[in-house]
Order: structure tokens, then C-alpha cells, then sequence
């Protein structure tokens, strides 16, 4: 079995395991009522997700990991050098990748065409684990695009892009849960990994909440980068998450979520 087989396999083990974990663990304990109910946001969400998927294999049928595994014979590329030693390489990669992941996502707030589309993620009235679900088509594209370019340019061991690839997939569930880690792991994980309190942040509908916060997986970058932010300006009490104004069941419907971009002009606020 090469890494393409491997990824492609673990990555439905993934994805459904880290699905049905965080559904059992925010039905349980959940953090926040839904304005809408959980079944026809999760049917709904992954419709649009089965379109991106669907999409994405009939246009781009090149995924990352056998982009890594084209490039790592690139003389031009980064990482694919005797030296530094493979494991300091390795974990570069991996994270040189999630800062890849969030400059991505900065310049989806930054420029106004493509927060266009990005609007679409952050319109959900509500944040549950089918949030990491609802990403309009043409930011899946754009982020594909930025993703394999980095991944061509570092040539990366192909090991560290599948490991990247499926905690990517892990945090997308994980990150979005309705639900809060205990008091002293959330404090911990702060300094590891994006927690879903801190990811909550940034689907606040405050605008200097929304533009804190953009890490993937590690929080290094916000913290680097000056766009952390520990509490929300209302707190997590008071958090209110979605655009201004699109706080409603219609912003669940499919046909919005496909065409709201084509629709509007940008919230004022956000370029
Ligand atoms: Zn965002």
C-alpha cells in the first residue's frame, strides 16, 4: 500500500470516527442551545460538503499527498534537502503546512472577493460540529490551489503532508464542536492546539472577534502573528456567533448557502 492508498483509507477512519466522537460528546454536553435543530443542520451541511467533494475530485484530481509524492524529486524544493536531519525536516513540514493553512484563511478575511465566499462558513446562525462541514465550493478551490502551490514549493516529506492531512480533517469536527474541554486542558491545549473555545471566537459575529483567532490546528500563528485572542468581547456567555443580521433558520438553506456570495455585497466591517 503506497501513502496515496493510506491516506485515502485512514481518512474515512478519520473522518467518521472524529464525526461520531465529537456528535456523542456535544449531544451529551452540549454548550450552547441551536437555533435550528442538529438533524437538519447536519443533513443540510453535508449536502454542501458532498457538492465540494464531488467537485473538487472532477476538477482538481490532484490531492496533497500525491502532490508530495510528485514533488519530492523537485530540485527547486525546500525541504526534500540531506539536511537538516529528516525528523527536524518532518516536523517543520508539518508546521511550515498549518501556517500555509492560516495565511490562507487570513486572505479569505483580507480581500473582499474571496471573503465573499468565505461569508458563507462563518453565516452559520449557530456552531456545531457541521460547521467544519459548510465550506462554499469556490473556497475549497481556493484553498486547494494555495495548498498544493506551498506543497510543490516545500516539497515536504510525504509522511508529514498525510499526518497534516488528517488532524487537518480532526480540528475541521473538533474545532467546531458545541461543546468546552475542561477548564484546565482548554488552558493547556492553548499553547498546543486550537480548542473549539478558541475557534468560537472567531465565529463570533464581532468583527475584531472575527478577525482573531484563524489557526487550523496549532494557535502558534495567532500568537506569532498578533491576532490571538483569549475572551471574546462579550465572553463565551455572551458570545454571539454568525453575521450580524443572518442569525436565522434561512441561513441553513441550501440554495443560500450556494448562492449568498453571488447575492450580496460584503458585510460592512469585513473588506
Ligand atoms: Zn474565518
Amino acid at each position: 500500500m503506497d501513502w496515496v492508498q493510506l491516506e485515502g483509507a485512514a481518512y474515512w477512519w478519520v473522518f467518521v470516527g472524529t464525526f461520531l466522537g465529537v456528535a456523542i460528546w456535544e449531544t451529551c454536553r452540549p454548550l450552547r442551545p441551536l437555533l435550528v435543530n442538529a438533524g437538519r443542520r447536519w443533513r443540510n451541511h453535508a449536502v454542501v460538503w458532498f457538492v465540494c467533494a464531488a467537485g473538487l475530485a472532477l476538477t482538481a484530481r490532484v490531492s496533497p499527498v500525491l502532490a508530495a509524492v510528485s514533488a519530492a524529486g523537485n530540485p527547486y524544493g525546500i525541504l526534500n534537502k540531506s539536511q537538516p536531519p529528516i525528523p527536524f525536516r518532518w516536523l517543520l513540514a508539518v508546521a511550515l503546512l498549518d501556517l500555509t493553512r492560516y495565511l490562507l484563511h487570513v486572505g479569505l478575511h483580507r480581500i473582499p472577493g474571496l471573503w465573499r465566499f468565505h461569508e458563507v462558513h462563518h453565516s452559520d446562525p449557530d456552531f456545531d460540529l457541521s460547521t467544519g462541514l459548510r465550506v462554499h465550493p469556490m473556497e475549497v478551490l481556493f484553498n486547494q490551489a494555495g495548498y498544493l502551490s506551498a506543497i510543490l514549493l516545500l516539497a515536504p516529506p510525504v509522511s508529514a503532508v498525510v499526518v497534516s492531512e488528517l488532524t487537518s480533517v480532526f480540528m475541521s469536527f473538533f474545532g467546531h464542536a458545541n461543546a468546552s474541554l475542561p477548564p484546565r486542558l482548554e488552558k493547556l491545549s492553548r499553547y498546543l492546539f486550537v480548542s473549539p473555545d478558541m475557534h468560537r471566537i472567531h465565529h463570533s459575529e464581532a468583527i475584531s472577534d472575527q478577525n482573531a483567532n484563524l489557526g487550523d490546528i496549532f494557535p502558534w500563528w495567532d500568537r506569532m502573528f498578533g491576532s490571538y485572542l483569549a475572551s471574546p468581547q462579550a465572553g463565551q456567555e455572551g458570545l454571539v456567533v454568525g453575521i450580524h443580521g443572518k442569525q436565522q433558520p434561512m441561513s441553513l438553506d441550501i440554495g443560500f448557502m450556494f448562492s449568498h456570495p453571488f447575492r450580496r455585497k460584503p458585510e460592512a466591517g469585513n473588506p
